[in-house]
């Protein structure tokens, strides 16, 4: 007889390239674990009859990316404390009773990448989030509760920046504005949390906005440096990283969420790394 595995998958579009079925596959051999983890293409459209499809034939866990995390935050039946500030879940899981719990693992390994394997702290720091979109969404809360001295969001749409940072004002001293308002300010870290890069191009930004010792991330990554990655290069930054360390610690916190086993992460980057086409 067949031995009966664990499903999981992750839902998006687009979703062919997604990394996150290795990523899990990796984790469950790493820890013992039997599990299989699909990849499956789901348009905005199709997500509630798809995921409500997937859990009633015996799925465990999904991940839900680029576009559905709003979605799938309206979907959960409940929600995590994070997911709630956030209104935007990655990470659904089925509990005992039969409800769905929607979290967001996003925050979580954006500042375990940054300050476990980057040594990046962002306390007393001045931060700029480039973008006002679901991504930014799950790591403003996180980022603020790492005790900036200021987070700057600048969005192309400047109402969405604006309102992001009224949400969140409770939690810290935040600011919403548009690209133009960035002269002549410094930000001694920036991350690119704006879709630019997969489309090869950048957010307009001045020379002299990341201050000296600074540091860049861009959440989006690829085979090749992506544009935001090349331009924290060429403006002196300390150390200028792309999302691969995030999208893996993003996937254990998931890992942990269903298993309750917490998979080592470094071992999966370096692999990752090393199989990227440069
Ligand atoms: P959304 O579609 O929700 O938001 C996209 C954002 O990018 C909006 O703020 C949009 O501005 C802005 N934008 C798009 N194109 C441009 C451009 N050419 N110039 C300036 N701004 C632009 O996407 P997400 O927030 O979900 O994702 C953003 C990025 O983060 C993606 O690259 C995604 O792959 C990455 N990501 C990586 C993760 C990881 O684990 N490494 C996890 C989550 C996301 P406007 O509002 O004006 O349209």
């Amino acid at each position: 007889m067949p031995i009966a595995h664990d499903r999981y998958a992750v839902f998006g579009q687009p979703i062919k390239h997604s990394k996150s079925p290795r990523i899990h596959q990796l984790f469950a051999e790493q820890t013992g674990q039997s599990l299989v983890y699909t990849a499956q293409e789901v348009s905005a459209e199709q997500f509630a009859a798809s995921a409500a499809a997937f859990f009633a034939e015996g799925g465990k866990g999904l991940n839900c990316t680029v576009p559905l995390k709003e979605l799938a935050w309206a979907f959960a039946d409940r929600k995590t404390e994070r997911a709630q500030l956030s209104k935007a879940a990655n990470t659904l899981v089925l509990q005992a009773d039969g409800a769905i719990l929607g979290d967001n693992t996003d925050g979580h390994g954006l500042i375990t990448d940054l300050i476990t394997n980057h040594a990046i702290a962002l306390s007393g720091t001045r931060v700029l989030i480039l973008g006002a979109g679901g991504a930014s969404r799950g790591i403003i809360g996180p980022i603020l509760d790492q005790s900036p001295k200021s987070l700057t969001i600048a969005n192309r749409t400047t109402d969405k920046a604006y309102r992001l940072a009224t949400e969140f004002s409770s939690k810290g001293v935040i600011t919403g504005c548009g690209f133009d308002d960035l002269q002549h300010l410094q930000f001694d870290l920036i991350i690119n949390a704006t879709s630019a890069s997969l489309n090869d191009q950048i957010p307009p930004l001045t020379k002299g906005s990341l201050a000296a010792k600074g540091y860049c991330y861009d959440l989006a990554y690829g085979d090749k440096p992506t544009p935001f990655v090349q331009w924290g290069w060429n403006n002196h930054a300390l150390k200028s990283l792309d999302g691969l360390g995030m999208l893996v610690e993003q996937a254990a916190e998931a890992f942990f969420i269903w298993r309750g086993i917490r998979p080592k992460t470094q071992a999966v980057i370096n692999l990752l790394n090393s199989e990227r086409r440069l």
